[in-house]
């Protein structure tokens, strides 16, 4: 009975933030389904419950705080849950004032670091049980041939087409806004053998697209002496990966001042690597990105850019924006403004300014931009934006294109072009989750366009309600 008990145990993993916690919690996910534990979408139910967080801006950390708040309560009542606490909230310091905060967490886990978790259960003697452990061996074997470095979670094998792989832990650098650094640690590269053993397993168990992740995924290899670069790294995976079907490669995120000419021309050789660049440049202004210590000029990024687009025909380029940092003038703000108009690029983030503790803008920085101001800033960048993409968009209209599709959603097949633009089109012939499909775009928008697979019948574009109504 007792047995029974224990290997019905269940596990909930709410992920804020980034991609890196998406695959942070991922690998956790895989730890705790070794173990004999299930997932399970209602978090009041489960016996594991881990919130994975962010802090890189108030917003963020305020949610995981709500969050966390709400399971005082919870645990009180029901003392054996486990607790877990993951993330940059957590960061790779020892977590003391948090255990004072949070006295009813029982597990604090540092960025990509699910060790913690799994020895708390390990000593609670979980996997000492010889049921649950025999279950998930045997889970394991059933799902694939051999040894996996990498067991997806139940719930995403063989169903999840798109992963992430990082490749550089933490940031050594230093811009004066981001928080970062002082909680993922300093840059660690892992090295090349694990990474395409990692990728090689997850293609072998379904996944058709894996993005290689750093916070300054172009400084890949820098830490390790006469180490591998981003680029050599893209080849070896591009090979061992596509030998197990894997379709597409992608990498983010990537900084100015890293991008050489040889990564370029790589990315445009190798067939596999998409035409997709997320290259933040943060502001416009010199004056504003020298107080961030971004170290380029508005100049070098726009001969970035340009450079990109030469040595990679039809790329998509992605940015993010910082509006609002401490000093900055509405002529500081126009020359972002002006920047974004002139470039036309596919994707921009854009973020209000937010103090974070230890970082040098906070420290030294009064955070004087108005909220308002804040907000009609990023809302006159995200307008511009809009009409932007809409454009660039417009010109795939009538053209076919590739898509690797993910899943249906709201019955219709949903997946991404080489440029990472969303698309939806309907399909009742067969399962194409994991295809590419090539398909006919007929409607864009800025954030998504529609398509039909060549030759089908025209999709009527007017809804129907319109058409009962006349
Ligand atoms: N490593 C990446 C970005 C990581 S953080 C880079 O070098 O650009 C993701 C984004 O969050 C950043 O690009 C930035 O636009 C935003 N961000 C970081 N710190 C912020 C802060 N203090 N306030 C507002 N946005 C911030």
């Amino acid at each position: 009975m007792e047995r029974e008990r224990l290997v019905s145990k269940s596990y909930h993993i709410w992920t804020l933030g980034c991609q890196m916690n998406v695959a942070d919690s991922q690998r956790l996910a895989s730890e705790l389904e070794k173990m004999g534990y299930r997932a399970v979408e209602d978090p009041d139910s489960a016996d594991v419950l881990v919130i994975n967080t962010c802090v890189v801006r108030q917003s963020a950390e305020d949610k995981a705080v709500g969050r966390l708040q709400s399971l005082r309560p919870v645990k009180e009542k029901y003392p054996d849950k486990v607790i877990g606490l993951m993330g940059c909230m957590v960061g790779v310091r020892d977590p003391l004032p948090l255990r004072k905060r949070f006295p009813y967490v029982d597990v604090f886990m540092a960025p990509s670091q699910p060790e913690p978790m799994v020895r708390f259960l390990q000593d609670r003697g979980v996997e000492n049980d010889f049921k649950a452990v025999e279950d998930a061996e045997r889970a394991r074997r059933d799902a694939i041939q051999d040894e996996e470095i990498l067991v997806l979670p139940a719930h995403e094998r063989g169903t999840l087409i798109s992963a992430h792989v990082p490749v550089v832990y933490g940031c050594s650098h230093a811009c004066s806004f981001c928080i970062i650094p002082f909680r993922r640690g300093v840059e660690r590269s892992r090295s090349v053998g694990e990474i395409v053993a990692e990728v090689r397993s997850l293609a072998r168990q379904g996944v058709k697209e894996i993005t290689l992740l750093g916070q300054i995924v172009d400084r890949y290899g820098k830490d390790i002496p006469d180490g591998p670069d981003l680029s050599d790294l893209l080849r070896v995976v591009h090979d061992a990966g596509t030998a197990e079907g894997l379709e597409r490669i992608r990498f983010l995120t990537s900084h100015p001042n890293y991008m050489t000419d040889k990564l370029l021309d790589t990315v445009a050789e190798l067939p596999h690597v998409m035409p997709h660049i997320e290259v933040p440049v943060q502001a416009g202004d010199d004056e504003v990105l020298a107080r961030m210590k971004r170290g380029y000029t508005q100049a070098d990024y726009r001969r970035l850019i340009e450079r990109i687009r030469q040595r990679i025909p039809g790329v998509a380029i992605h940015t993010d924006i910082i509006v609002g940092f401490p000093g900055e003038t509405e002529a500081q703000f126009n020359e972002t403004y002006n920047l974004l108009r002139d470039l036309k690029l596919d994707k921009a983030h854009i973020a209000k300014y937010s103090p974070r503790p230890q970082t040098v803008s906070a420290r030294t920085m009064p955070d004087d931009v108005p909220e308002e101001e804040k907000e009609r800033r990023r809302k006159a960048l995200d307008d511009q934006q809009a009409e932007i993409v809409a454009e660039i968009n417009r010109r795939f209209l009538g053209q076919t294109v590739p898509v690797l599709v993910e899943d249906l959603h709201g019955g219709k097949w949903r997946g991404r072009t080489p440029q990472n633009k969303l698309v939806f089109f309907e399909d009742h012939s067969q399962d194409r989750r994991g295809q590419v499909v090539d398909v006919e775009i007929v409607w864009t928008g800025p954030w998504s366009m529609q398509g039909r697979l060549p030759g089908s019948a025209p999709i009527p574009l007017m809804p129907v309600e319109v058409e009962v109504e006349r």
